[in-house]
């Protein structure tokens, strides 16, 4: 049994203020990578330079880093990190300016890889330019997973890159989600719920690893509600979300994802849907297989979330993401792909078969 998370995690109102000192120490030169609005309209980005100036330190602000970033996208970005002689990258945003700037920093350590062979398995752990990371969605948890998740158009590819990539210093400030809208929230909250519930039905959830998710799931029960509900998320819940995220990013750091993970990439490369409800949709479906296997831990879950059975859990995460349709063409596909993705399928946690798989697709998505 193991237990390693090397980021140093934060978690407060002002973080990046508070930790300014923690901040000027990881580099002399910065690049900042982020989305096109969000960073710079929400606060994060004006937090970061002013402490940046502060300490003199110089930076390159990159703000090109599209939804499920791509190869090309860290192209461009590490050739004006290079050219910027940058020595550390700061990734300011949701999942794709972070998972970006995880790749970047790997690119900026091996100028020789080409960011479109990120997606091979190195012949040797490659080492990476620190990261600091500053999330503004309550999803990913990117910030303390050693995991980036990189979209190549070329091959048709939306996948993790195989490289630990944790973050050194990791900025986690609610107020940032003061700016979003509130489907953002309920879709990057999802995910959130979904890294928790795959990092239990896991064959490789632990003692130790389980405190993050069972937690957290606890803390995601708490907002539960707030989701639910017509109107904005109230502003006393934005920590508690962005923690209940950090966490949940904890726990795949130490267990992966599973199917619904491996099942959504597919439709947010082929059909667009943003990563939450990607997930989300496959996330009810998994857990009602899962309960075949293990009963007890599927209980524990519905009961941290303040849900009777698997019922509500469906009910409640349609009423948080809709229902999603495809094509029976596009579902056999998925599903044909995803029956040889051994990867995910051997983290499950007892025999699934090629009928569980097509059971998951058939009651997560409609046909149009
Ligand atoms: P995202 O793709 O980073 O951002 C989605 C949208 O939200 C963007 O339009 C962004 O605008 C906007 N946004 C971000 N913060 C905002 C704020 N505070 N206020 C208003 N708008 C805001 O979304 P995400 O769900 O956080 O990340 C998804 C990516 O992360 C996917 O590629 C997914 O596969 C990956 N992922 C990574 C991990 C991991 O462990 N590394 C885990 C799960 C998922 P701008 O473009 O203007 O910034
Ligand atoms: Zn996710």
């Amino acid at each position: 049994m193991r237990f390693f998370v090397p980021t140093d995690i934060y978690v407060e109102k002002n973080c990046v203020k508070n930790h300014a000192q923690n901040m000027l120490s990881v580099g002399t030169r910065a690049l900042i990578m982020t989305g096109k609005y969000s960073a710079a309209t929400n606060g994060s980005l004006d937090d970061v330079t002013d402490v940046l100036n502060t300490g003199r330190v110089p930076f390159l602000v990159f703000n090109e880093v599209e939804e499920n970033p791509s190869t090309d996208t860290l192209r461009k970005a590490a050739r004006s990190a290079m050219d910027f002689k940058a020595d550390f990258v700061i990734g300011i945003g949701g999942g794709s300016a972070i998972d970006a700037a995880k790749a970047v920093a790997l690119l900026l350590a091996n100028p020789y890889v080409d960011p479109d062979d990120l997606h091979k398995a190195p012949n040797r752990p490659l080492e990476h330019a620190p990261i600091i990371a500053v999330p503004t969605t309550c999803g990913t948890g990117s910030e303390a997973t050693p995991v980036a998740i990189i979209t190549n158009h070329k091959i048709h590819l939306k996948k993790s890159i195989p490289h630990i990539i944790f973050p050194v210093l990791a900025l986690v400030d609610g107020k940032y989600l003061a700016t979003a809208k509130k489907q953002l929230i309920v879709n990057t909250a999802v995910d959130a719920l979904s890294h928790m519930v795959e990092s239990i039905l896991n064959v490789k959830s632990n003692t130790f690893n389980r405190m993050f998710p069972e937690y957290g799931l606890k803390l995601w029960g708490e907002c539960k509600d707030a989701l639910l509900a017509n109107g904005n998320v109230d502003a006393s819940l934005y920590e508690k979300l962005m923690l209940t995220s950090t966490i949940a990013g904890m726990s795949i750091a130490h267990t992966s994802t599973t199917l619904p993970h491996g099942m959504s990439y597919d439709l947010t490369l082929h059909a667009g849907v943003p990563h939450g409800p990607a997930v989300g949709y496959f996330l009810a479906a998994y857990t009602e297989i899962c309960a075949k296997f293990v009963p007890d831990d599927v209980k524990k879950i519905l009961s941290l979330l303040g849900l009777k059975d698997i019922g509500e859990f469906t009910t409640m995460l349609q009423n948080l993401i809709g229902t999603y349709s495809v094509t029976r063409e596009m579902r056999d596909q998925f599903a044909a792909a995803m029956k040889e993705n051994r990867s995910k399928l051997d983290l499950v946690p007892g025999k699934i078969t090629p009928e569980d798989v097509d059971s998951i697709y058939e009651k997560s998505l409609t046909l149009v």
